[in-house]
């Protein structure tokens, strides 16, 4: 923290919160002049007015928003390799361009080319009181398909691979049904993520090991409705390789009722999803370059491609457009960052993480030293902290900045994970940042049509661009 920052600290401590208003007032009124004709901080402007001018000018406009909704009319299903992803490349790069980013160039890559497929049906073909019923499914993304007229077979409950290993013989040629659901006890709904999402990454292999025939999977999500959410599954090679699909949460607990009352429930699933070979892609990347230290790098971004359920709304087109806005924003106000910021949209960060892995090792990096690297990829909700991921001096560093953040109720800083696609700059030395949210809904919504652009709230989206932008202008002028 430099001493500029530490002096005004301690002044804030003794404003009244009249004084407080009364500045606020006063820098409301000439913003105008401010900001037209402010250049790389002139002595005497604080940090605390940048936090303002930025909360104002992003507020008026929410820019990031109006992105947002070109981004997810135009190109709503991203997934790797698709054609929508191919938009979504083409139409950030020319939103970049529109902004006035500088260098912007997109950086090539080969992406895996998974596809759904027309046909994902499963229907109980055997039950005294529901023969013919439909169920609401999904193929999780990599699945395998199922043989043309489907796989047809006795469905087994379990809750863990644990209890699938206990039970034998019984799981052989069987649908394996894993159906765990979120532990609604938990606060932190990526935690109740993390002790769900197993089944969905790791099911079919498992459910092969164990002599099934195919997985289906409870979506992950608290929310109990008729959407099957999707997401990435994988297989090992020395494993079987057996369809998996994700059952809505609504009839997981229908078909779990119905294996308690009847006996020997059969389940036929079709799913006609397969993997073309791999795509060229590209990250896009485009900056505002620094005007003492252009080779120092803060990379701010999120990742361009989704699934191809909903519109990756959420997940992550907001994490995208709020990367530009970051810069939009400095642009707009005149700030000229000491040290670069370049916002990243990085390509398949769903199914491979390629986007974030070549960025980080790309020819381009010689002679470049990323000093940080931000993510925002936990839903494009308000804005409530910043995890930091690097050692004990930066987190102090940063956590010194926390009252800049109070205006936006984003004062949480603490340890934590930033992002995939940042980990490969993070894991080269960068510091890594992730923005944290307030995430109660987020897996509503998460991998499944419900990922829609009516769910996010415009400002909120906006909060979060200028909380990263913010983070972005203090590393630039003070380093870590
Ligand atoms: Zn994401």
């Amino acid at each position: 923290m430099g001493p500029r920052l530490r002096g005004r600290s301690t002044l804030r401590t003794i404003l009244t919160p009249m004084h407080t208003l009364i500045r606020f007032a006063f820098l409301a009124m000439c913003f105008g002049i401010v900001s037209s004709s402010l250049a790389a901080t002139p002595p005497g402007v604080s940090y605390d007015s940048v936090a303002i001018r930025l909360l104002e000018s992003g507020l008026r406009n929410c820019e990031a928003f109006q992105m947002l909704k070109e981004l997810t009319s135009h190109a709503p299903h991203r997934l790797s390799g698709s054609p929508d992803a191919a938009r979504a490349v083409d139409l950030t790069k020319k939103m970049m361009e529109q902004r006035g980013l500088n260098k912007v160039h997109l950086e090539a890559i080969m992406v895996p080319h998974w596809v759904r497929g027309p046909v994902e049906e499963a229907t109980i073909t055997r039950s005294t009181s529901k023969k013919g019923t439909k169920l609401t499914i999904c193929a999780l993304g990599g699945s395998v398909a199922t043989p043309k007229r489907g796989i047809e077979a006795e469905v087994i409950e379990v809750k863990s691979f644990e209890q699938l290993r206990t039970l034998g013989e019984s799981a052989k040629n069987k649908i394996i049904f894993f159906n765990r659901p979120f532990d609604p006890t938990k606060f932190n709904t990526f935690e109740t993520y993390g002790g769900a999402v197993d089944q969905r990454s790791r099911g079919a292999v498992e459910a092969a090991r164990a002599g099934g025939v195919a997985a289906l999977v409870r979506s992950m999500t608290h929310v109990i409705d008729d959407v099957p959410h999707t997401g990435a599954m994988g297989y090992v090679d020395t494993v079987k390789k057996v369809p998996a699909a994700a059952i809505s949460t609504l009839d997981a607990d229908m078909l779990s009722k119905l294996l308690l009352q009847e006996k020997n429930i059969r389940v036929r699933i079709q799913l006609t999803c397969k993997t073309l070979p791999d795509t060229p892609s590209a990250n896009v990347v485009g900056e505002i370059t620094g005007s003492e230290k252009p080779d120092e790098v803060i990379v701010v971004g999120g990742h361009l491609d989704c699934w191809d359920k909903g519109q990756g709304a959420h997940d992550d087109g907001g994490g995208c457009m709020q990367a530009i806005e970051v810069i939009q924003l400095m642009r707009k106000l005149g700030v000229k960052p000491k040290r670069t910021i370049r916002a990243v949209m990085f390509m398949n960060e769903e199914n491979g993480n390629r986007g974030g892995k070549a960025y980080a090792t790309a020819p381009e990096r010689a002679g470049e030293k990323h000093i940080a690297a931000i993510e925002s990829d936990r839903g494009a909700f308000a804005p409530r902290g910043i995890s930091v991921q690097a050692d004990s001096s930066v987190l102090a560093k940063v956590q010194a900045w926390r009252s800049l953040f109070e205006r936006m109720y984003a004062d949480r800083i603490f340890p934590g994970y930033s992002g995939v696609d940042v980990s490969a700059i993070v894991e080269r030395g960068a510091a890594g940042f992730g923005l944290d949210v307030e995430t109660q809904r987020y897996f509503d919504y998460h991998h499944s049509d419900n990922d829609t652009i009516d769910k996010v709230n415009p400002r909120e989206l906006e909060l979060g661009a200028i909380v990263e932008a913010l983070l972005c202008y203090l590393i630039s002028e003070e380093g870590l």
